[in-house]
């Protein structure tokens, strides 16, 4: 049987994956704390990864930065922290499969040509602020013809491959998808049809940059995470991964999406409306206030092991660990 590094059956691999765009603050401490707290309910692995792939974004030395605040608070992973900049074969390798598998497709509409194509039928323009892909360039890239097709379903083996399939941007076509549901442990069971309320997403920007979707989902395939626990934020795009996972033969792993921290406007706790670096010199404040957001309610006094040793008891208390971790 695979060990994990403490000696343990590797039946949980949990993982808090940053995305390295400023320092930890108290939004984000949500879902640092919540993942080790479970991976340790557990007796699992707990894994960082940072999520430096929107270059443009990220910040020099966050990172490090964020690795120093997270040991303060005792929270220390059980690896060395993997590095999305450096996952682009994977990535490669994952597209280039779905392809083979006439599942993603190259696509060159701008954003306007989305609206515009999404206005001519007189559907409604954007969900989140999202625009509904209307399957464009399903049928080979796009441009007027194939926007005067672009309802048109059917058997992509007609027009495949691709006029350009050099194309840098791609989206994966979700042709064989319609609804989709899934269960989450403080959510409950979710349901969502991403064909109508997504429709085909992105897998590499137009500009060479890795979406999001792509590399949580290989990722999370490669490190075998069993449980993902983040911000409920997240929670609509599970969905999308679950998808992606099945198209790329991965398991799924089980999931937990814990409550945000918001900030004065309402929104998610961010450094746009004011979240402050959480503080390395007084870790138990933050701790305290992360873990009432939680549901749990630590006593104060000894130091960050103690504190963190009984979070971990509430924490298995509230959301019980199970012998088979995934679903
Ligand atoms: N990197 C993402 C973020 O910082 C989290 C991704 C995930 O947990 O799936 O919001």
């Amino acid at each position: 049987m695979q060990t994990s590094a403490k000696g343990l059956p590797a039946g949980y691999i949990g993982r808090f994956a940053p995305s390295p765009t400023g320092p930890l603050h108290a939004g984000s401490l949500v879902a640092a704390l919540a993942s080790w707290l479970d991976a340790q309910a557990h007796g699992g692995q707990w894994l960082v990864r940072i999520e430096d792939i929107d270059t443009p974004r990220c910040v020099p030395g966050a990172d490090a930065l964020i690795l120093q605040q997270l040991a303060a608070c005792g929270l220390l992973p059980d690896a060395p922290p993997l590095y999305q900049s450096q996952r682009s074969a994977a990535y490669q390798a994952a597209l280039d499969a779905l392809i083979g598998k006439q599942l993603a497709y190259p696509c060159g509409c701008t954003r306007q040509d989305i609206a515009l194509a999404l206005a001519e039928a007189g559907q409604p323009k954007a969900r989140h602020g999202e625009l509904v892909y209307p399957g464009t360039c399903r049928h080979g890239l796009g441009g007027r013809p194939a926007r005067a097709r672009r309802f048109q379903t059917g058997n992509i083996e007609q027009n495949w491959p691709p006029a350009h399939a050099g194309h840098g941007k791609v989206a994966i076509n979700l042709i064989a998808n319609l609804g989709l549901d899934w269960q989450d442990r403080r959510l409950g069971s979710q349901h969502q049809d991403v064909a109508q309320t997504v429709g085909d997403f992105v897998l590499q920007r137009a500009d060479g940059l890795w979406a999001y979707q792509l590399a949580v989902v290989v990722d999370d395939g490669a490190q075998g995470i069993s449980d993902v626990v983040r911000g409920e934020d997240l929670a609509d795009n599970t969905a999308r991964q679950i998808l992606l996972q099945r198209a790329l033969g991965l398991p799924t792993p089980r999931y937990l999406h814990v409550p945000l921290v918001r900030g004065a406007d309402g929104d998610k706790l961010s450094k746009q409306n004011g979240a402050q670096p959480l503080d390395t010199g007084a870790p138990l404040a933050s701790l305290n206030a992360t873990a009432r957001l939680l549901g749990l309610q630590v006593a104060a006094g000894g130091g960050v092991g103690d504190w963190l040793a009984q979070a971990v008891q509430q924490w298995a208390a509230l959301y019980p660990p199970s012998v088979n971790t995934r679903p």
